[in-house]
């Protein structure tokens, strides 16, 4: 069998920023800017990183975007104070809180406190309804960039085995329910399920969330199934690699995607997506 082709995410994400980037041109030029507002607190360096790719994403398609950086020790009510005046603030379309928070907050009031209209992470309960009950909302970036990495590539999901590994609600149950809505046969997997291997080689879509390297051997893949590898593991030497084996994985599977450049920049091309709609919405249309 030839290796599998590469689903080039970092091309499919700049493909989408672009498309985003014309249509908040047309916003623009009706006097609305879409505005993302990223709240950092305390010092993580990755968070740093990741809050600064989102802000240079969000100013190349033509947004406007802010950090508000409070300190590590901002207490829990001063924290929901800011998401609140952010709830109020007519200009802002998006609110990012940027995770992990600092021991001692709750992340999940926090989370709950901003206006669903404005998750544009799509993790408030309204959004996760939304989902579940197949209504509008905002989707949760990187399980809504997997489905877009497979739609660009006319991978259908429609009775297709999918198995997903992982059960987050910010990966894992949320591609669950979105691969459902596709008409997907869904098996979700986690750390309690028994002979992964076999659950996994029924798969004909294989999406891996669960942040240990290596796990998913190539010999347990489908020949010809599509592997989607969320996972980022930081390995000693300071390498990032996925969940997958790659090297094997990608001598049965049909397709996949390669760590970094496969799923992860996708999840900031659709924050920008949902931003927009945001925008669009605030815009009147
Ligand atoms: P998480 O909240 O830690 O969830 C991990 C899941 O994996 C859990 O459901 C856990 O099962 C399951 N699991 C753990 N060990 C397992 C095993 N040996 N076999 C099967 N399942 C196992 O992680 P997450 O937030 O979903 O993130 C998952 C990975 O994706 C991480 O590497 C993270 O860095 C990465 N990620 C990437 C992006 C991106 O933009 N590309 C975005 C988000 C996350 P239990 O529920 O039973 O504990």
């Amino acid at each position: 069998m030839s290796p599998a082709r590469l689903i080039d995410g970092k091309q499919i994400a700049a493909d989408v920023r672009s498309e985003i980037k014309r249509d908040a041109a047309v916003l623009i030029a009706r006097g609305v800017r879409p505005s993302l507002v990223v709240v950092l607190v305390g010092d993580d360096p990755a968070s740093h990183v990741y809050v600064r790719n989102k802000d240079k994403a969000a100013v190349e398609a033509g947004f406007a975007v802010r950090t508000v950086q409070l300190s590590a020790t901002t207490t829990q009510r001063d924290l929901e104070r800011v998401v609140g005046e952010l709830n109020e603030d007519r200009s802002v379309h998006g609110i990012l809180v940027q995770m992990p928070l600092p021991q001692g907050l709750d992340a999940r009031a926090i989370i709950d406190a901003i206006d669903p209209d404005k998750d544009v992470d799509g993790l408030t309960p309204t959004n996760v309804a939304a989902l579940a009950l197949g209504r509008a909302g905002h989707r949760p970036c990187t399980p809504a960039g997997c489905l877009v990495l497979l739609d660009r590539h006319d991978i259908a999901l429609e009775g297709r085995d999918v198995v997903v590994l992982g059960r987050s609600m910010l990966v894992g149950k949320p591609f669950l329910l979105l691969a459902l809505e596709r008409n997907a046969t869904v098996t979700i997997a986690h750390s309690k399920t028994r002979d992964l291997a076999a659950v996994v080689a029924r798969a004909d879509i294989v999406v891996a969330a669960v942040g240990r390297a290596g796990l998913v051997r190539g010999a347990w893949i489908k020949p010809g199934a599509a592997v989607l590898d969320v996972g980022i593991n930081r390995l000693e030497n300071g390498r990032i690699q996925g969940d997958v084996d790659f090297e094997s994985a990608r001598e049965r599977a049909g397709w996949i995607t390669p760590v970094p450049g496969g799923v992860g920049p996708m999840t900031i091309a659709m924050l920008l997506s949902n931003t927009l709609a945001s925008a669009a919405r605030a815009a009147g249309g």
